[in-house]
């Protein structure tokens, strides 16, 4: 991974922003600038230098992955630690050190400024490094495609244990355990089997309930494989489909084909969102489509953009983004279908390999 052209990307924002160094304390842009994977970790970016802040269980750890920034341990907590630090350097250069918002507690936050006085300004940053996240190199797009690839591979699995009677959570016990064996380093979210009257959830975790003799199961689930997340969701009936099961099935995957089509560089995430609720809108299920149609997807499993109402984020050439629009209809049942796709310099390529037409059980 190119952590130093990461690191200097970064470090050319600070200058625009008017920061002298960012204090970055999300563990996901922490591994993104410089490689470290451990739990407990700083990270200080000023315009010259780069300082790794961790405590003694991660010394080795450190040693061995963080690139392109100077390591120090210390046996305290990494925010004293680091704050600390940051009061002694006294440095002319560090005066305004801008903050993670989403990624430091107000508590956190105000012990931080009490440590260091007058001398330093905190300042809340944007989002500097998830910005530079959205759009991945081919290196991050390898691995999403590897990721995605095993993902997809546990659907088989769902199929295999999918019968009348099966509790929901012993489906996904199967897929979980086959994804670890697999070489998954775990779950990207806990794993969504949803049937019958659940599949009107749109977050339906496994339960303990039994797949029922009729309806649909929605399966949603994802690993993480070297460091990146997958992301898919397919919707299978149990039994007969009425002809009104059909249709509503075909108009989200038509519906989820229709935003699929709308991706491409330089087009607003929003306007993929329409594609999608328009279809929907047309066979009147558009009120049961109650979040949004997808989100970015990398380290973690929801990043930016947010392809959703409302949002102005103009798409990429690199941006990977899901798409899973779906119809939740209380008492009866839902469907989602979603897949991962990579924004290439002409629309887009769907890294989800598994079709798309409906499989009865
Ligand atoms: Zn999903
Ligand atoms: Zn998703």
């Amino acid at each position: 991974m190119d952590h130093a052209g990461r690191l200097k990307r970064l470090q050319s924002a600070l200058a625009e922003k008017r920061l002298d160094a960012l204090l970055i304390t999300s563990l996901a842009n922490i591994r993104y600038l410089c490689g470290f994977t451990g739990s407990a970790a700083a990270l200080v970016v000023s315009r010259d230098s780069s300082y790794f802040f961790t405590d003694g269980r991660y010394a080795q750890q450190a040693r061995e992955e963080v690139q392109g920034a100077k390591i120090k341990v210390r046996r305290k907590a990494v925010l004293v630690a680091t704050g600390e630090w940051l009061a002694l350097a006294k440095r002319p250069g560090l005066k305004r050190v801008g903050t993670e918002g989403d990624h430091l507690s107000l508590s956190d936050g105000s012990r931080l400024k009490k440590m260091l006085g007058p001398g330093i300004r905190l300042r809340q940053a944007p989002p500097l490094v998830e910005r530079q996240r959205m759009v991945k190199d081919p290196e991050e797009i390898a691995r999403l495609r590897r990721a995605v690839l095993l993902g997809a591979s546990l659907f088989d699995i769902a199929l295999d244990t999918i019968r009348p009677g099966v509790p929901e959570v012993k489906v996904a016990a199967e897929m979980e355990y086959a994804a670890r064996r697999a070489g998954a380093e775990g779950m990207a979210f806990e794993t969504i089997v949803a049937a019958g009257e659940r599949s009107a959830l749109p977050h339906g975790r496994a339960s303990n309930a039994a797949i029922p003799a009729r309806g649909f199961v929605v399966c949603d689930f994802g690993v993480i494989l070297a460091g990146y997340c997958s992301d898919m969701t397919r919707t299978v009936f149990v039994g007969r489909p009425s002809v009104y099961d059909r249709d509503v099935y075909q108009a989200v995957r038509e519906a989820q084909n229709a935003a699929v089509e709308a991706v491409r560089p330089g087009r607003g995430v929003g306007e993929v969102d329409r594609a999608a609720r328009n279809v929907l809108k047309k066979k009147g299920l558009a009120r049961y489509f109650t979040h949004s149609t997808g989100h970015g997807v990398g380290l973690e499993i929801h990043e930016s953009p947010r392809v959703a109402t409302g949002q102005s984020e103009i798409l990429c050439p690199g941006m990977v983004i899901t798409i899973e629009p779906g119809a939740y209809l209380q008492g009866r049942g839902g469907v989602r279908i979603e897949d991962v796709v990579v924004v290439t310099e002409r629309g887009c390529e769907v890294l989800t390999p598994t079709p798309k037409e409906l499989l009865t059980i």
